[in-house]
Formats: C-alpha cells, sequence, structure tokens
C-alpha cells in the first residue's frame, strides 16, 4: 500500500471520530471532549461534521475533566473488566457490528452508515478479515473504527495463554496491513473474559470494549425485533452489540435501516472513541 494512501485513511479516519479520554470510572468510557459539535440537525451542517481535523488539533485535544492523560503512550491499563458503556456530552450511543467482515453483510451497513453520515466500530475476526481485506480498507476510508475479535472466535477462557496471544497477536497484524492501524479496542468472543486476556490486549496496546444493549439478532429473532431492543435500550452512553458476520445476517443489515434514521431524530449522536494516541 501506498504511504499516501494511508495517510488518506488515517486523515478520514481522523475527520469522523470524537475524542476519548482515559475512563474515568470503570466500565465507562470517556467520550466527547467538548470539542465535538453536537450533531446538527440541518443538513447543511454535515459538511461541517466532516471537516478533516487536521493532525496537531487532534493531539492538542484537551483530555481534562476524563481522568488523567495516559502515562505509558499506546499502554493502556490492564482492566479487570471490560468497559461496558461510553460516556460524553450529549446522547451519544456507539453502534457495533462483530464476527465479520463478510462480504454478504457487510458491505450494505457500510453503506447504510455512509448514508448517514455515521460512524460505527468493527470488532473482526482475523480470519474474516484476512479473506476480506477490501472491506477493511473501505473502512478506514469512511473512518471507522476496527477493533480485535480474535482470529478463530474460540472461547479465550479455555486456551493457554500462548493460543489466546496468537489468536489477538495475528488479528493485530492482518488488521494493521488491512486497516493500516493496528486496532485499540479488542472484544472476547461470547463475552468471555479472563485475566489473561486482559493482560495480553494491554500488552497490545488495546482496551477491552464490551456492550450494553445486546441486540441478540444472531439469533435472527426478526427485523422489528432488533429494531425494538435497540430503539428499547436507546439512552445517552450505550454501546449496542450487533453482528455483521458469523451466520446470516440479513436482518441486522435490515434493521439497521429502520433504527439507525429513528435514532438520529431522537437527537443521538452516533459515535466511536478516539484511538488512543499510539
Ligand atoms: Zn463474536
Amino acid at each position: 500500500m501506498q504511504k499516501d494512501q494511508l495517510l488518506t485513511r488515517r486523515r478520514a479516519l481522523l475527520a469522523g471520530v470524537v475524542a476519548a479520554g482515559a475512563a474515568g470510572t470503570a466500565g465507562v468510557l470517556a467520550v466527547g471532549t467538548g470539542e465535538e459539535p453536537a450533531r446538527p440537525a440541518g443538513p447543511a451542517a454535515g459538511a461541517q461534521t466532516r471537516r478533516p481535523l487536521a493532525a496537531s488539533a487532534y493531539r492538542l485535544q484537551p483530555v481534562t475533566g476524563y481522568g488523567p492523560p495516559r502515562t505509558v503512550p499506546g499502554r493502556p491499563p490492564v482492566r479487570r473488566a471490560p468497559l461496558l458503556r461510553v460516556s460524553g456530552r450529549g446522547r451519544t450511543m456507539v453502534l457495533t457490528f462483530d464476527d465479520g467482515p463478510d462480504r454478504r453483510y457487510t458491505p450494505a451497513i457500510l453503506d447504510t452508515l455512509a448514508h448517514y453520515d455515521v460512524r460505527a466500530m468493527f470488532f473482526v475476526c482475523g480470519g474474516m478479515a484476512a479473506e476480506n481485506r477490501g472491506l477493511l480498507a473501505r473502512m478506514a476510508d469512511e473512518g471507522h473504527v476496527v477493533g480485535n475479535h480474535t482470529w478463530s472466535h474460540p472461547m479465550l477462557t479455555r486456551l493457554s495463554r500462548g493460543r489466546i496471544r496468537t489468536e489477538m497477536e495475528r488479528t493485530c497484524d492482518i488488521i494493521e496491513k488491512a486497516y493500516g492501524e493496528r486496532p485499540a479496542w479488542f472484544r472476547a468472543p461470547y463475552g468471555a473474559w479472563n485475566r489473561a486476556a486482559f493482560q495480553l490486549g494491554s500488552e497490545l496496546g488495546m482496551e477491552p470494549l464490551a456492550w450494553t444493549v445486546d441486540t441478540l439478532d444472531w439469533t435472527s429473532p426478526g427485523t422489528g425485533t432488533i429494531v425494538h431492543r435497540v430503539e428499547n435500550g436507546a439512552a445517552p452512553g450505550v454501546v449496542v452489540l450487533s453482528h455483521d458476520g458469523g451466520g446470516n445476517r440479513s436482518q441486522s443489515v435490515l434493521a439497521l435501516r429502520r433504527y439507525l434514521p429513528r435514532l438520529l431524530d431522537a437527537g443521538y449522536h452516533l459515535s466511536v472513541p478516539r484511538r488512543h494516541p499510539a
């Protein structure tokens, strides 16, 4: 990949994110520094949110009010529990999609997000990412955040430390190749965390992020049920779990088209946490 392409991707990435400081409270990820304008109501304001942020401005964004700056850049603390929600100004929510990318569903999800000028997080499996590198490149181009969901989606609590490391490290590597940067976030398959996962995640420069609202979309409960679960669970700081891979995710694709405009109409700001400074 050309260096300038990488820079373009980084710039696109920076343009779409809000700042996140170190979490001040266990289980809460701070999002928003006050620099991020509230999601504009008018159509003209879309251009404002798309305005690229200069790299220097990005670095200068204050983290005050959200705990002290990291003392070891790129090495998050070893947590004992994953972050479950975000905190920030206004009605901020985060949409997350796991187990992809899958060329049958992920492009449609990206199309919907692009249509509404919304950024999301994708916790990808390395094996899927290796087969769909172009989709990771598109996520980078469109400002989405890619997290690590292990290589083959095992139950980490049943693996040796060495195998957990391999699962996580290989996935960091393929994300770096296809997306252009190493991931700053990881999520344990099945939400099954253990101490080794937290320690290795920290060593690999990643924060553990779980979720607040589980759509249970993988059970194919019906599009309407998924929509209801998201809208019913919507609240400031909520992290929503859905899936764009790992099975038939057509209901997840259709549900997003219904609940996303309604969340925006309700004044929610769908955003992604900022990557911590490397
Ligand atoms: Zn998963």
